[in-house]
Protein backbone atom coordinates (compact mmCIF):
# COMPACT_ATOMS: atom_id res chain seq x y z
CA UNK A 1 0.00 0.00 0.00
CA UNK A 2 2.67 2.62 0.69
CA UNK A 3 2.90 3.17 -3.63
CA UNK A 4 -0.29 4.44 -2.90
CA UNK A 5 0.46 6.91 -0.24
CA UNK A 6 -0.16 10.56 -2.51
CA UNK A 7 -0.38 13.18 -0.47
CA UNK A 8 -1.73 17.19 -1.21
CA UNK A 9 0.86 18.78 0.50
CA UNK A 10 1.21 21.63 -1.71
CA UNK A 11 -1.71 23.02 -0.56
CA UNK A 12 -1.04 26.27 0.96
CA UNK A 13 -2.12 26.73 4.62
CA UNK A 14 -2.42 30.12 4.88
CA UNK A 15 -4.66 30.83 1.98
CA UNK A 16 -6.91 27.79 2.50
CA UNK A 17 -6.80 29.47 6.38
CA UNK A 18 -8.82 32.33 5.34
CA UNK A 19 -11.28 30.09 3.01
CA UNK A 20 -11.99 28.32 5.84
CA UNK A 21 -13.26 31.13 8.19
CA UNK A 22 -15.19 31.94 4.59
CA UNK A 23 -16.92 28.41 4.56
CA UNK A 24 -17.60 28.61 8.42
CA UNK A 25 -19.60 32.12 7.87
CA UNK A 26 -20.94 30.63 4.87
CA UNK A 27 -22.72 27.32 6.17
CA UNK A 28 -24.06 28.89 8.98
CA UNK A 29 -26.43 30.04 6.34
CA UNK A 30 -26.53 27.32 3.94
CA UNK A 31 -26.59 24.02 5.66
CA UNK A 32 -29.80 22.63 7.83
CA UNK A 33 -29.20 19.63 9.83
CA UNK A 34 -31.44 17.14 9.78
CA UNK A 35 -33.18 15.14 12.24
CA UNK A 36 -30.91 13.59 14.54
CA UNK A 37 -31.60 9.73 16.21
CA UNK A 38 -29.43 7.37 18.18
CA UNK A 39 -27.03 5.10 17.20
CA UNK A 40 -25.50 2.21 18.94
CA UNK A 41 -21.81 2.75 19.43
CA UNK A 42 -18.48 0.78 20.97
CA UNK A 43 -15.56 1.93 22.33
CA UNK A 44 -12.65 0.56 20.66
CA UNK A 45 -8.52 0.78 20.85
CA UNK A 46 -8.33 4.08 19.28
CA UNK A 47 -6.37 3.88 15.67
CA UNK A 48 -3.33 6.21 16.02
CA UNK A 49 -2.50 8.20 13.41
CA UNK A 50 1.55 7.47 14.03
CA UNK A 51 2.18 4.15 12.14
CA UNK A 52 3.17 1.66 14.38
CA UNK A 53 5.23 -0.26 11.68
CA UNK A 54 7.11 2.58 11.45
CA UNK A 55 8.58 2.65 14.76
CA UNK A 56 8.51 -0.84 15.43
CA UNK A 57 11.68 -2.37 16.68
CA UNK A 58 10.73 -5.12 18.12
CA UNK A 59 9.84 -8.23 17.44
CA UNK A 60 6.08 -9.23 16.55
CA UNK A 61 5.84 -12.03 19.37
CA UNK A 62 6.91 -9.00 21.87
CA UNK A 63 3.77 -7.21 21.51
CA UNK A 64 2.45 -9.06 23.66
CA UNK A 65 4.42 -8.03 26.74
CA UNK A 66 3.33 -4.65 28.97
CA UNK A 67 4.38 -1.72 26.93
CA UNK A 68 2.18 -2.23 23.89
CA UNK A 69 -0.49 -3.51 25.82
CA UNK A 70 -0.10 -0.45 27.73
CA UNK A 71 0.49 1.70 24.51
CA UNK A 72 -3.08 0.08 23.47
CA UNK A 73 -4.97 0.66 26.63
CA UNK A 74 -4.01 4.15 26.74
CA UNK A 75 -5.35 4.72 23.28
CA UNK A 76 -8.81 3.53 24.30
CA UNK A 77 -11.08 5.88 22.72
CA UNK A 78 -15.43 5.94 23.12
CA UNK A 79 -16.05 6.79 19.74
CA UNK A 80 -19.77 6.81 20.71
CA UNK A 81 -18.97 10.01 22.96
CA UNK A 82 -16.98 11.13 19.99
CA UNK A 83 -19.31 11.01 17.68
CA UNK A 84 -21.87 13.02 19.94
CA UNK A 85 -19.90 15.69 20.71
CA UNK A 86 -19.04 16.66 17.09
CA UNK A 87 -22.80 15.73 16.08
CA UNK A 88 -23.94 19.40 15.85
CA UNK A 89 -20.43 20.45 14.34
CA UNK A 90 -19.95 21.41 11.28
CA UNK A 91 -18.53 18.92 7.52
CA UNK A 92 -15.77 21.35 7.78
CA UNK A 93 -14.87 20.75 11.30
CA UNK A 94 -15.26 17.42 11.51
CA UNK A 95 -13.26 16.84 8.39
CA UNK A 96 -10.62 19.15 9.88
CA UNK A 97 -10.72 16.57 13.32
CA UNK A 98 -10.37 13.32 10.90
CA UNK A 99 -7.03 14.11 9.24
CA UNK A 100 -6.08 15.66 12.30
CA UNK A 101 -6.65 12.46 13.97
CA UNK A 102 -5.29 10.52 11.32
CA UNK A 103 -3.40 12.42 9.01
CA UNK A 104 -1.68 10.19 6.24
CA UNK A 105 -3.94 6.82 7.50
CA UNK A 106 -6.96 8.20 6.23
CA UNK A 107 -8.66 8.74 3.13
CA UNK A 108 -11.63 10.04 1.23
CA UNK A 109 -13.41 7.35 -0.78
CA UNK A 110 -14.81 9.66 -3.92
CA UNK A 111 -17.10 8.13 -6.42
CA UNK A 112 -17.26 10.48 -9.10
CA UNK A 113 -20.46 11.91 -7.71
CA UNK A 114 -21.67 14.79 -5.22
CA UNK A 115 -19.45 13.32 -2.89
CA UNK A 116 -16.93 15.82 -4.38
CA UNK A 117 -17.67 17.83 -1.75
CA UNK A 118 -15.36 16.33 1.09
CA UNK A 119 -12.52 17.06 -1.26
CA UNK A 120 -13.62 20.48 -1.07
CA UNK A 121 -14.45 19.98 2.54
CA UNK A 122 -10.81 18.46 2.71
CA UNK A 123 -9.31 21.10 0.37
CA UNK A 124 -10.79 23.82 2.94
CA UNK A 125 -8.84 22.68 5.53
CA UNK A 126 -5.55 23.43 4.69
CA UNK A 127 -4.03 19.95 5.82
CA UNK A 128 -2.87 17.03 3.32
CA UNK A 129 -5.39 15.05 2.66
CA UNK A 130 -5.84 11.91 0.39
CA UNK A 131 -8.35 10.44 -2.11
CA UNK A 132 -8.73 6.95 -3.27
CA UNK A 133 -11.54 5.97 -5.74
CA UNK A 134 -12.69 2.24 -7.25
CA UNK A 135 -11.89 2.41 -10.93
CA UNK A 136 -14.05 -0.79 -12.00
CA UNK A 137 -13.42 -0.45 -15.61
CA UNK A 138 -16.64 0.09 -16.28
CA UNK A 139 -17.50 3.77 -16.29
CA UNK A 140 -19.18 6.38 -17.67
CA UNK A 141 -16.47 8.34 -19.77
CA UNK A 142 -18.13 11.26 -18.14
CA UNK A 143 -16.80 9.65 -14.64
CA UNK A 144 -12.99 9.43 -16.11
CA UNK A 145 -13.46 13.02 -17.23
CA UNK A 146 -14.27 14.29 -13.99
CA UNK A 147 -11.91 12.55 -12.17
CA UNK A 148 -8.98 14.05 -14.53
CA UNK A 149 -11.36 17.75 -13.70
CA UNK A 150 -10.80 17.36 -9.87
CA UNK A 151 -7.50 16.04 -10.06
CA UNK A 152 -6.48 19.22 -11.82
CA UNK A 153 -8.82 21.40 -10.18
CA UNK A 154 -6.98 20.46 -6.54
CA UNK A 155 -3.59 19.31 -7.94
CA UNK A 156 -4.32 15.99 -6.66
CA UNK A 157 -3.28 12.49 -7.74
CA UNK A 158 -6.26 10.33 -6.70
CA UNK A 159 -5.33 6.63 -5.70
CA UNK A 160 -7.07 4.50 -8.22
CA UNK A 161 -7.87 0.58 -7.01
CA UNK A 162 -8.40 -1.86 -9.46
CA UNK A 163 -9.73 -5.04 -9.81
CA UNK A 164 -7.52 -7.94 -9.60
CA UNK A 165 -7.14 -8.91 -13.38
CA UNK A 166 -6.92 -12.15 -12.76
CA UNK A 167 -10.14 -12.12 -11.62
CA UNK A 168 -11.62 -10.12 -13.89
CA UNK A 169 -10.32 -12.54 -16.78
CA UNK A 170 -12.02 -15.27 -15.50
CA UNK A 171 -15.49 -13.74 -14.51
CA UNK A 172 -15.57 -12.36 -18.15
CA UNK A 173 -14.16 -15.41 -19.84
CA UNK A 174 -16.46 -17.45 -18.31
CA UNK A 175 -19.72 -15.25 -18.53
CA UNK A 176 -19.24 -12.36 -20.52
CA UNK A 177 -18.88 -8.84 -19.94
CA UNK A 178 -22.59 -8.29 -18.61
CA UNK A 179 -23.05 -11.74 -16.57
CA UNK A 180 -24.64 -8.72 -14.25
CA UNK A 181 -28.04 -8.82 -16.62
CA UNK A 182 -28.77 -12.66 -15.67
CA UNK A 183 -27.90 -13.34 -12.38
CA UNK A 184 -27.28 -10.34 -10.92
CA UNK A 185 -24.62 -7.78 -10.55
CA UNK A 186 -23.04 -9.21 -6.79
CA UNK A 187 -20.49 -11.34 -8.50
CA UNK A 188 -18.96 -8.30 -10.64
CA UNK A 189 -19.16 -6.02 -8.43
CA UNK A 190 -17.35 -8.21 -5.45
CA UNK A 191 -14.75 -8.49 -7.83
CA UNK A 192 -14.73 -5.06 -9.43
CA UNK A 193 -15.61 -3.18 -6.35
CA UNK A 194 -15.74 -4.65 -2.61
CA UNK A 195 -12.43 -6.47 -3.06
CA UNK A 196 -10.72 -3.69 -4.65
CA UNK A 197 -12.02 -1.45 -1.56
CA UNK A 198 -10.90 -3.89 0.96
CA UNK A 199 -7.46 -3.82 -0.17
CA UNK A 200 -7.74 -0.18 -0.14
CA UNK A 201 -8.75 0.19 3.43
CA UNK A 202 -6.29 -2.27 4.93
CA UNK A 203 -3.97 0.17 4.48
CA UNK A 204 -5.58 2.79 5.74
CA UNK A 205 -6.65 3.16 10.29
CA UNK A 206 -9.88 5.74 8.41
CA UNK A 207 -11.70 6.83 5.83
CA UNK A 208 -13.91 9.45 5.15
CA UNK A 209 -17.46 8.52 3.40
CA UNK A 210 -20.12 10.84 1.61
CA UNK A 211 -22.73 9.18 3.93
CA UNK A 212 -25.79 10.92 4.29
CA UNK A 213 -28.94 10.20 6.54
CA UNK A 214 -30.99 11.80 4.24
CA UNK A 215 -30.19 9.00 1.32
CA UNK A 216 -32.45 6.30 2.67
CA UNK A 217 -35.32 6.56 5.22
CA UNK A 218 -34.12 2.97 6.54
CA UNK A 219 -30.24 2.39 7.79
CA UNK A 220 -29.22 5.72 7.26
CA UNK A 221 -31.39 7.61 8.61
CA UNK A 222 -28.82 6.78 11.84
CA UNK A 223 -25.47 7.32 10.30
CA UNK A 224 -23.06 9.18 12.55
CA UNK A 225 -20.49 11.34 11.84
CA UNK A 226 -17.82 9.18 13.38
CA UNK A 227 -18.26 5.29 13.94
CA UNK A 228 -15.69 2.15 14.27
CA UNK A 229 -16.34 0.47 11.00
CA UNK A 230 -18.99 -2.30 11.40
CA UNK A 231 -17.67 -4.41 8.26
CA UNK A 232 -14.41 -3.54 7.03
CA UNK A 233 -10.64 -3.85 8.68
CA UNK A 234 -7.91 -1.38 8.69
CA UNK A 235 -4.16 -1.57 8.96
CA UNK A 236 -4.31 -3.66 12.20
CA UNK A 237 -6.91 -6.24 11.13
CA UNK A 238 -9.28 -7.17 12.63
CA UNK A 239 -12.67 -6.07 14.06
CA UNK A 240 -12.47 -2.69 15.19
CA UNK A 241 -9.41 -1.52 13.67
CA UNK A 242 -11.10 0.60 11.06
CA UNK A 243 -12.95 4.37 11.67
CA UNK A 244 -15.36 5.52 9.25
CA UNK A 245 -16.09 9.41 9.43
CA UNK A 246 -19.13 10.35 7.60
CA UNK A 247 -18.48 14.38 7.71
CA UNK A 248 -21.85 15.10 5.64
CA UNK A 249 -24.09 12.60 7.68
CA UNK A 250 -26.35 15.32 8.63
CA UNK A 251 -26.39 17.24 5.56
CA UNK A 252 -29.40 17.61 3.44
CA UNK A 253 -28.48 16.60 -0.49
CA UNK A 254 -30.10 20.27 -1.50
CA UNK A 255 -27.60 21.50 0.77
CA UNK A 256 -24.75 19.74 -0.62
CA UNK A 257 -25.62 21.08 -3.98
CA UNK A 258 -25.79 24.45 -2.65
CA UNK A 259 -22.60 24.34 -1.30
CA UNK A 260 -20.92 22.95 -4.45
CA UNK A 261 -22.53 25.68 -6.64
CA UNK A 262 -21.42 28.19 -3.73
CA UNK A 263 -17.47 27.29 -3.99
CA UNK A 264 -17.80 26.67 -7.71
CA UNK A 265 -16.91 22.76 -7.24
CA UNK A 266 -16.68 21.19 -10.69
CA UNK A 267 -19.27 18.35 -10.82
CA UNK A 268 -19.64 15.14 -12.94
CA UNK A 269 -21.52 16.24 -16.28
CA UNK A 270 -23.59 12.89 -16.11
CA UNK A 271 -25.65 14.94 -13.26
CA UNK A 272 -26.95 17.15 -15.80
CA UNK A 273 -28.51 14.07 -17.59
CA UNK A 274 -30.85 12.92 -14.69
CA UNK A 275 -28.02 10.41 -12.74
CA UNK A 276 -28.66 11.39 -9.44
CA UNK A 277 -26.40 8.10 -8.16
CA UNK A 278 -23.28 7.67 -10.12
CA UNK A 279 -21.93 3.76 -10.25
CA UNK A 280 -20.64 1.73 -13.65
CA UNK A 281 -21.86 2.85 -16.77
CA UNK A 282 -23.91 -0.55 -17.44
CA UNK A 283 -25.43 -0.03 -14.10
CA UNK A 284 -26.63 3.35 -13.80
CA UNK A 285 -29.06 5.17 -15.29
CA UNK A 286 -30.91 8.55 -15.04
CA UNK A 287 -33.99 8.82 -12.66
CA UNK A 288 -36.78 11.41 -13.22
CA UNK A 289 -37.68 13.73 -10.84
CA UNK A 290 -39.49 12.19 -7.97
CA UNK A 291 -37.80 9.13 -8.37
CA UNK A 292 -35.77 7.87 -5.76
CA UNK A 293 -31.83 8.16 -6.63
CA UNK A 294 -31.46 3.98 -5.90
CA UNK A 295 -34.20 3.44 -8.68
CA UNK A 296 -31.10 4.59 -10.93
CA UNK A 297 -29.34 1.47 -9.75
CA UNK A 298 -29.27 -1.96 -11.08
CA UNK A 299 -32.70 -1.65 -12.20
CA UNK A 300 -33.40 -4.94 -13.77
CA UNK A 301 -32.75 -7.14 -11.20
CA UNK A 302 -36.21 -5.97 -9.13
CA UNK A 303 -36.16 -8.21 -6.58
CA UNK A 304 -33.43 -9.14 -6.57
CA UNK A 305 -30.34 -7.66 -5.18
CA UNK A 306 -32.00 -4.15 -4.78
CA UNK A 307 -33.53 -5.90 -1.41
CA UNK A 308 -31.61 -7.23 1.16
CA UNK A 309 -29.70 -10.90 0.35
CA UNK A 310 -30.44 -13.56 2.84
CA UNK A 311 -26.38 -14.00 3.62
CA UNK A 312 -24.42 -12.16 6.13
CA UNK A 313 -21.78 -12.27 3.83
CA UNK A 314 -23.44 -10.94 0.81
CA UNK A 315 -25.09 -8.02 3.86
CA UNK A 316 -21.85 -6.84 3.97
CA UNK A 317 -20.95 -6.92 0.56
CA UNK A 318 -24.15 -5.08 -0.44
CA UNK A 319 -23.12 -2.57 1.26
CA UNK A 320 -20.84 -1.17 -1.15
CA UNK A 321 -22.40 -2.19 -4.11
CA UNK A 322 -23.36 1.20 -4.75
CA UNK A 323 -20.48 2.99 -5.00
CA UNK A 324 -16.77 3.36 -3.50
CA UNK A 325 -17.98 5.55 -0.49
CA UNK A 326 -21.40 3.70 -0.57
CA UNK A 327 -20.54 1.84 2.94
CA UNK A 328 -24.53 1.31 3.76
CA UNK A 329 -23.72 0.29 7.41
CA UNK A 330 -26.16 -2.86 6.98
CA UNK A 331 -25.87 -5.25 9.99
CA UNK A 332 -27.55 -8.41 10.71
CA UNK A 333 -27.34 -7.50 14.61
CA UNK A 334 -29.55 -3.88 14.43
CA UNK A 335 -32.33 -5.50 16.46
CA UNK A 336 -35.20 -3.56 17.48
CA UNK A 337 -37.99 -4.48 15.53
CA UNK A 338 -39.84 -3.27 12.56
CA UNK A 339 -43.37 -2.70 11.21
CA UNK A 340 -45.46 -2.38 14.85
CA UNK A 341 -48.14 -0.60 13.80
CA UNK A 342 -51.71 -1.14 15.90
CA UNK A 343 -53.26 -2.65 12.75
CA UNK A 344 -50.47 -5.32 12.02
CA UNK A 345 -50.58 -8.79 13.00
CA UNK A 346 -47.38 -10.18 14.47
CA UNK A 347 -47.40 -14.00 12.79
CA UNK A 348 -45.75 -16.84 14.48
CA UNK A 349 -44.52 -20.12 12.55
CA UNK A 350 -47.72 -21.94 13.22
CA UNK A 351 -49.72 -18.83 12.32
CA UNK A 352 -48.28 -19.02 8.90
CA UNK A 353 -48.27 -22.69 8.73
CA UNK A 354 -52.17 -21.97 9.22
CA UNK A 355 -52.54 -19.73 6.56
CA UNK A 356 -51.05 -21.92 3.86
CA UNK A 357 -53.16 -24.23 5.12
CA UNK A 358 -56.47 -22.33 5.33
CA UNK A 359 -58.76 -23.35 2.08
CA UNK A 360 -61.23 -21.20 2.53
CA UNK A 361 -60.52 -18.26 5.25
CA UNK A 362 -62.93 -15.77 6.34
CA UNK A 363 -60.66 -13.00 5.26
CA UNK A 364 -57.56 -12.20 2.90
CA UNK A 365 -54.03 -11.41 4.19
CA UNK A 366 -50.95 -9.60 3.23
CA UNK A 367 -47.97 -10.66 4.99
CA UNK A 368 -44.57 -9.09 4.79
CA UNK A 369 -42.00 -11.30 4.90
CA UNK A 370 -39.04 -9.58 6.64
CA UNK A 371 -35.90 -9.34 8.78
CA UNK A 372 -35.45 -6.18 11.09
CA UNK A 373 -31.77 -5.45 10.41
CA UNK A 374 -32.77 -4.96 6.23
CA UNK A 375 -32.68 -1.33 5.24
CA UNK A 376 -35.04 -2.01 2.36
CA UNK A 377 -37.78 -3.69 4.89
CA UNK A 378 -36.85 -0.33 7.46
CA UNK A 379 -37.77 2.22 4.62
CA UNK A 380 -41.16 0.46 3.79
CA UNK A 381 -42.23 0.80 7.52
CA UNK A 382 -43.76 3.60 7.26
CA UNK A 383 -45.94 3.00 4.52
CA UNK A 384 -46.95 -0.49 5.45
CA UNK A 385 -48.16 0.84 8.65
CA UNK A 386 -49.88 3.67 6.82
CA UNK A 387 -51.22 0.59 4.80
CA UNK A 388 -52.29 -1.51 8.20
CA UNK A 389 -54.42 2.22 9.12
CA UNK A 390 -56.31 2.18 5.57
CA UNK A 391 -57.21 -1.22 5.95
CA UNK A 392 -58.45 -0.92 9.44
CA UNK A 393 -61.94 -2.52 9.46
CA UNK A 394 -62.40 -3.56 5.77
CA UNK A 395 -62.25 -7.32 6.32
CA UNK A 396 -58.22 -7.60 4.81
CA UNK A 397 -55.74 -8.83 7.45
CA UNK A 398 -52.07 -6.76 7.59
CA UNK A 399 -49.45 -9.40 9.67
CA UNK A 400 -45.91 -9.61 9.37
CA UNK A 401 -43.75 -12.41 9.80
CA UNK A 402 -39.65 -12.30 10.53
CA UNK A 403 -38.27 -14.54 8.26
CA UNK A 404 -34.65 -14.71 9.18
CA UNK A 405 -32.95 -16.79 11.03
CA UNK A 406 -34.10 -19.92 11.77
CA UNK A 407 -37.35 -19.28 10.22
CA UNK A 408 -35.38 -18.59 6.24
CA UNK A 409 -35.03 -22.17 5.49
CA UNK A 410 -39.03 -21.94 5.98
CA UNK A 411 -39.91 -19.14 4.55
CA UNK A 412 -37.19 -19.86 1.36
CA UNK A 413 -39.18 -23.48 1.11
CA UNK A 414 -42.96 -22.23 1.59
CA UNK A 415 -43.33 -19.09 1.18
CA UNK A 416 -41.52 -18.03 -1.81
CA UNK A 417 -38.80 -15.97 0.05
CA UNK A 418 -35.97 -14.70 -2.27
CA UNK A 419 -35.16 -11.40 -0.68
CA UNK A 420 -36.13 -9.31 1.87
CA UNK A 421 -38.94 -7.93 2.17
CA UNK A 422 -41.13 -10.08 0.78
CA UNK A 423 -45.11 -9.27 0.62
CA UNK A 424 -47.49 -11.98 0.28
CA UNK A 425 -51.31 -11.87 -0.41
CA UNK A 426 -53.20 -14.57 0.71
CA UNK A 427 -56.99 -14.73 -1.32
CA UNK A 428 -59.84 -15.46 0.74
CA UNK A 429 -60.62 -18.88 -1.45
CA UNK A 430 -57.15 -20.45 -2.28
CA UNK A 431 -54.11 -21.27 -0.27
CA UNK A 432 -51.67 -20.29 -2.61
CA UNK A 433 -50.30 -16.67 -1.58
CA UNK A 434 -49.34 -14.48 -4.94
CA UNK A 435 -46.21 -12.50 -4.19
CA UNK A 436 -46.06 -9.05 -4.92
CA UNK A 437 -43.53 -8.54 -7.43
CA UNK A 438 -42.66 -4.74 -7.80
CA UNK A 439 -40.26 -3.08 -5.75
CA UNK A 440 -42.55 0.29 -5.73
CA UNK A 441 -43.76 -0.10 -2.00
CA UNK A 442 -45.10 3.13 -1.35
CA UNK A 443 -48.63 3.52 -0.03
CA UNK A 444 -50.53 3.65 -3.27
CA UNK A 445 -48.62 1.32 -4.98
CA UNK A 446 -49.34 -1.16 -2.37
CA UNK A 447 -53.05 -0.50 -1.84
CA UNK A 448 -53.51 -1.12 -5.68
CA UNK A 449 -52.09 -4.42 -5.22
CA UNK A 450 -54.40 -4.94 -2.55
CA UNK A 451 -57.35 -3.74 -4.25
CA UNK A 452 -56.36 -5.64 -7.55
CA UNK A 453 -56.43 -9.08 -5.75
CA UNK A 454 -59.44 -8.67 -3.13
FE1 LIG B 1 -20.06 -4.79 -12.31
FE2 LIG B 1 -22.27 -3.28 -12.52
FE3 LIG B 1 -21.17 -3.81 -10.12
FE4 LIG B 1 -19.98 -2.18 -11.85
S1 LIG B 1 -21.96 -1.85 -10.81
S2 LIG B 1 -18.99 -3.73 -10.65
S3 LIG B 1 -20.43 -3.21 -13.82
S4 LIG B 1 -22.13 -5.26 -11.56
Amino acid sequence: MASLAVTCSSIALSSSSSRTEQLVQLKVTTFQPLDRSGKRFVAVKALSSESRRNGATVPFAATTFAPDVMEQLAEIEDFEKLAKDLENSSPLEIMDKALEKYGNEIAIAFSGAEDVALIEYAHLTGRPYRVFSLDTGRLNPETYKFFDTVEKHYNIRIEYMFPDSVEVQALVRTKGLFSFYEDGHQECCRVRKVRPLRRALKGLRAWITGQRKDQSPGTRSEVPVVQVDPVFEGLDGGSGSLVKWNPVANVAGNDIWNFLRTMGVPVNSLHAQGYVSIGCEPCTRAVLPGQHEREGRWWWEDAKAKECGLHNGNIKEESVNGNANDNNTLRAEVVSDIFNGDGIVNLTRPGMENLLKMEGRKDPWIVVLYAPWCQFCQAMEASYVELAEKLDGSGMKVGKFRADGDEKAFAQQELQLGSFPTILFFPKHSSRPIKYSSEKRDVDSLMAFVNALR
